[in-house]
């Protein structure tokens, strides 16, 4: 995706809490509810996807020996953990947005400046900007 340079800050470094502009935090907005929208289909997908397993176990288990039941028990589970987790990040959102809401989302935690709009987007949980993130994983 292609970066406009209107929305860069080159030269000026932010204030700790300075004012997103209201564009921004639409885009923030944006971002993030297509995040969840997107989420909640993958999440409809994994339930449809346990239920049919559940099916596939109810309809032709009389054939099934110990191992065929043990590998369907084994990817019931697997699909249930994973709904679990994507269930998680959509509330990770959600509260993304409440936040949002409330002005006190989108800052780096370690140096109070905007974490970049793109950066939100890919990982709507982001709390440092990608410099102090940086830094922490060289720790
Ligand atoms: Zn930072």
């Amino acid at each position: 995706m292609a970066k406009p340079a209107d929305t860069r800050t080159a030269g000026r470094k932010p204030v700790a809490k300075a004012t997103r502009s209201a564009a921004e935090t639409e885009k923030i907005r944006a971002a993030l509810a297509a995040r969840r929208d997107e989420l909640r289909a993958e999440y409809d997908q994994t339930l449809s996807e346990i239920t049919e397993l559940q099916r596939d176990r109810l309809t032709d288990s009389a054939g099934d020996d110990q191992a065929d039941t043990g590998t369907k028990t084994f990817e019931r589970e697997q699909e249930i953990s994973l709904a679990n987790s994507i269930r998680e990040r959509i509330t990770q959102v959600e509260r993304a947005l409440e936040r949002l809401d409330e002005g006190g989302y989108g800052w780096c935690e370690r140096c109070g400046d905007p974490i970049p709009v793109e950066r939100l987007a890919a990982f709507p949980s982001a709390t440092l900007c990608v410099k102090c993130k940086q830094l922490e994983e060289r720790r």
